[in-house]
């Protein structure tokens, strides 16, 4: 089995649930590269933490030279960066990697990189470019705006980094997997604005946020968009099965999403909110608000109406299946939230107001 892997992005939500579960299932040493820590709490002995930039000088070559294998998940992943900060966004995801890559074939290293579901771009479509209902990674087209949209500078940039990976893989022999993430979730994910980070995150951390200050949720385009959304402890499974089954994966791209989870994005703010008021039962009564995508993220923001995955290949690779619904996971990741920030929002904001009769 690997004895060294590298997690590069360990500190953030992915990474931190990750790293830990790796070095447990298969007790190796794990070194994980990230410029924060603060999520990944993991007290593991075998899990080395060097704070660093993926691109700063030598980072690269000192962990391809320790580790036989790579998992790499750095990234600028909240779409509001897209198109406020879409340079920034292109080299994180793209420019920052190309050493990595190069390296990791000249040295024989195993990668497993995590690219995203938003290669595929707006909604579902066959190879003929029709229709779809499922987005497949051997055969789906992709289908992005035009480039005054910059939504898709994040998409294009992780497509190239695909095609670089996989030519480098045909061409030159780098062994290497591709992981597509269907919006994953769990405990850890993102920030609050303006209490530990600033902009817009992802939309769960949004609703919560929301919920929190007692503000309405607000639905971009009136929510209508759909999304299929899995926890964070199948995508570690998953993960940790496509480490095990080296041969078989090899060459291979995924998707890793739970298709069983869709709902539009008015579903699962009615279903957080549902979720709150029973875990937080003095707490405002949530409330909704239509807000355009102009208003809500500036202009160039564009948006993925429908995105589903097909796991057929997932299921065959890995012999796995995601397990855990909607209803499931969101207490398990409210009470996160509520646990580590209620005290801090409230601290905050008047807004988190109880209601006085309720109080009594
Ligand atoms: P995240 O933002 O929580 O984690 C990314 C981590 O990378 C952060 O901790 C960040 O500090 C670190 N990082 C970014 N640039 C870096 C650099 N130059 N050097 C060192 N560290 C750097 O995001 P996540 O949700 O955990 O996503 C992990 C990966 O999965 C990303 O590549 C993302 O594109 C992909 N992905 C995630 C989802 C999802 O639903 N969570 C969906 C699609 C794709
Ligand atoms: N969204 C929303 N309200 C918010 C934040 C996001 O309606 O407060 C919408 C957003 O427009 C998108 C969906 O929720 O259609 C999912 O957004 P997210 O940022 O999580 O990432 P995406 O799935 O688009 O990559």
């Amino acid at each position: 089995m690997t004895a060294r892997i590298a997690v590069l992005g360990a500190g953030g939500f992915i990474g931190s649930h990750l790293a830990p579960a790796l070095a447990e299932r298969f007790g190796c040493e794990v070194d994980a590269v990230d410029v924060t820590f603060e999520k990944l709490v993991s007290k593991d002995p075998r899990i080395h933490r060097r704070c660093a930039r993926v691109e700063d000088a030598g980072v690269v070559e000192e962990v391809t030279r320790r580790a036989s294998l790579v998992i790499s998940l750095t990234a600028l992943c909240n779409p509001s960066l897209y198109s406020t900060f879409p340079l920034e966004v292109i080299d994180a995801s793209f420019t920052h990697l190309l050493p990595l890559v190069k390296l990791c074939t000249e040295r024989r290293v195993r990668l497993i990189h995590f690219s995203t579901a938003e290669v595929y771009g707006r909604r579902a479509m066959n190879a003929a470019g029709e229709p779809a209902a499922e987005m497949t990674e051997d055969d789906s087209c992709s289908l992005f705006g035009p480039v005054h949209r910059e939504r898709w500078t994040y998409a294009c940039a992780k497509q190239l980094m695909e095609r670089v990976i996989w030519a480098q893989g045909k061409h030159h022999g780098l062994e290497f997997s591709i992981v597509r993430p269907f919006n994953t979730i769990g405990p850890r994910m993102d920030y609050l604005p303006g209490v530990d980070g600033d902009g817009i995150p992802r939309v769960l951390a949004c609703f919560i946020d929301q919920l929190l200050r007692g503000e309405p949720l607000s639905l971009v385009g009136g929510g209508r968009q759909r999304r299929a959304f899995m926890d964070v402890a199948d995508m570690v499974e998953a993960v940790c099965r496509m480490v095990e089954r080296r041969g078989p994966c090899r060459g291979q791209i995924v998707n890793l999403g739970n298709p069983a989870n869709e709902v539009s994005i008015a579903d699962l703010a009615r279903l957080l909110a549902r979720e709150f008021s029973a875990l937080a039962p003095l707490a405002r009564a949530a409330r909704f608000e239509h807000v355009t995508a102009d208003e809500f993220y500036g202009e160039g923001y564009d948006d993925t109406e429908q995105r589903v995955p097909d796991i057929g290949k997932a299921r065959s690779l890995l012999g796995w299946e995601p397990r855990v619904s909607l209803s499931e996971m969101l207490p398990a990741i409210l009470g996160d939230y509520l646990e580590r920030y209620a005290g801090r929002v409230a601290s905050r904001t008047s807004r988190f107001e109880r209601e006085p009769e309720r109080v009594a």
